[in-house]
């Protein structure tokens, strides 16, 4: 049955007054907390989840990209760096110093929720796990409160100055802010996955470099013939213990859109079929994974894209590809386009979406081909800066935003969504939301060279 209900007005109880409120304990909203809180702000981290970490974590994903350009210096630093090395001192992640030039931090998702427990547990910020921000209360063009929904009923936050990092930029849209989602061809957003971790590797007979493209060719095969849904076959990502038997796969493509409770759950579905299928497939074709076992899919389908906030600046595919460096640069990203196809396509050679793609049937080639990214690599294979206007919303006052839910077109946010710039635009945030909040300014008001010397001062490169 269709239509709506009314909903009898209530009251309901505050349960804490903060100077910064994050939303979203993800990468992004980890060091937006942990900034703001050691800036001195009494700052409250909320999170839907029994743990940190956002797609880390909760999608299983890994290796942390974005961490340095081919050839030049670490674009990340600060807390970001501080996180790395305490996955390194639990022994959960590469060596921070040995791993750098690879460009990647291989991690165990465990150990990142643990050290991010760790991370902002050394700080006074509050922590509010398994608490899902339902709705955002608005004064006269100022956010002045959030609530929640959770096994405690219904409660309320009030807040100074929120920073939104829940990729899909929950707050924004529940405090009736501006913002884009998808693509400007057809709405649709990039391809959603599961990524799994199988165990029970015998790592002595799999496959070697060269010995892999048989099998990804044979995958191919399989794959055009119905017989597994998958986008391609992958050595898989090893954690910081090469020999451990243990590799996750990130091998799926399931369309939707992430805003959609219902497309949410059939993608959910979907990629479990999907998953089992695969298991089965490299069980039978992979030498030394004939006794591999299922360790864990995903506790959650990973989202690669969601809602955009609308922000004071935009970046887009221009400041990509000319690797445009500025003067109100919070953070850098060194990492390229990366769009996964946004029709959840399987079958194919190539998985991203440009004008490089082999699907030449496509409606993006017959009839939106102006709109495909010929170019997709950052210039002179650099990096571009992340201003501070694109994490403050162009309608509420006192909303920041981090992590992949900034202001940036379709195919930027591809590049800047990966997990090294969104803790960089993560502490930039926490730390322009705790000076707002100590001055009693509008988030746009905050002055952009003393936040960059502060940044600088607390090791973040910028
Ligand atoms: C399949 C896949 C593979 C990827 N592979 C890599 C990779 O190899 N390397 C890499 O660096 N990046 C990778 N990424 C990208 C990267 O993991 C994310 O883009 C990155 O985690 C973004 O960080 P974030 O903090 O902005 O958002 P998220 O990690 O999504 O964190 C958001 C957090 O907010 C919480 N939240 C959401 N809504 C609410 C709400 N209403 N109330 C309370 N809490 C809420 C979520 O539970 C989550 O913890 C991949 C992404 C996907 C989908």
């Amino acid at each position: 049955m269709a239509g709506t209900i009314h909903e009898p007005a209530r009251e309901t109880p505050v349960i804490g007054e903060y100077d910064v409120i994050v939303a979203g304990g993800g990468p992004g909203g980890i060091c937006a907390a942990t900034a703001a809180a050691r800036a001195g702000a009494k700052t409250l981290l909320i999170e839907k989840y029994g743990f940190l970490g956002g797609i880390a974590t909760a999608g299983w994903v890994r290796p942390l990209l974005g961490v340095r350009p081919a050839d030049g210096q670490p674009v990340i630093g600060g807390i970001a760096e501080e996180l790395c090395r305490e996955m390194e001192r639990l022994g959960t992640a590469a060596p921070y110093d040995e791993a750098m030039p690879s460009g990647r931090i291989n991690f165990d998702a465990e150990g990142f929720k643990f050290a991010a427990d760790n991370l902002v547990g050394g700080t006074d910020a509050h922590i509010l796990l398994h608490a899902m921000v339902a709705g955002a209360i608005v004064q006269e063009g100022r956010l002045t409160a959030l609530t929640v929904e959770s096994k405690s009923g219904r409660q309320a936050m009030l807040g100074r100055v929120f920073v939104d990092a829940t990729g899909d930029a929950d707050v924004v849209a529940r405090a009736g802010a501006s913002f884009a989602l998808g693509r400007p061809a057809d709405g649709r957003v990039q391809a959603l996955g599961n990524v799994f971790q199988v165990g029970g590797i015998d790592e002595s007979r799999y496959p070697s470099k060269e010995e892999q493209e048989p099998i990804a060719e044979r995958m191919y095969q399989a794959i055009e013939a119905d017989e597994v849904r998958s986008y391609r076959w992958h050595a898989g990502h090893v954690g910081p213990d090469p020999l451990r038997g243990q590799r996750t796969y990130n091998i799926t493509h399931i369309g939707g859109d992430p805003t959609s409770v219902v497309d949410l759950t059939a993608a959910e579905l979907q990629a479990r079929q999907d998953v089992w299928g695969i298991m089965d497939w490299m069980r039978r074709e992979v030498p030394g994974m004939e006794d591999a076992f299922m360790e864990v899919t995903s506790p959650a389908i990973a989202v690669r894209e969601s809602r955009r906030m609308v922000g004071l600046e935009e970046v887009t595919l221009e400041d990509l590809v000319s690797a445009r460096k500025r003067e109100d640069a919070v953070a850098r990203c060194s990492f390229s386009v990366d769009i996964h196809c946004p029709m959840g396509r399987v079958k194919g050679r190539g998985f991203t979406c440009g004008t490089h793609c082999d699907n030449k049937a496509c409606h993006m080639f017959t009839d939106h081909e102006a709109e495909l990214p010929h170019e997709r690599r950052i210039g002179g294979g650099s990096w571009y800066d992340i201003p501070y206007g694109a994490l403050v919303s162009a309608d509420i006052t006192n909303l920041l935003a981090c992590g992949r839910c900034v202001s940036a077109d379709h195919a930027t946010m591809s590049s800047l969504r990966v997990m090294g710039p969104s803790m960089a635009m993560g502490q930039a945030a926490g730390e322009a939301a705790a000076m707002a909040a100590e001055e009693g300014i509008e988030a746009r008001a905050v002055n952009v060279m003393t936040l960059q010397n502060r940044l600088r001062h607390n090791g973040a490169a910028v």
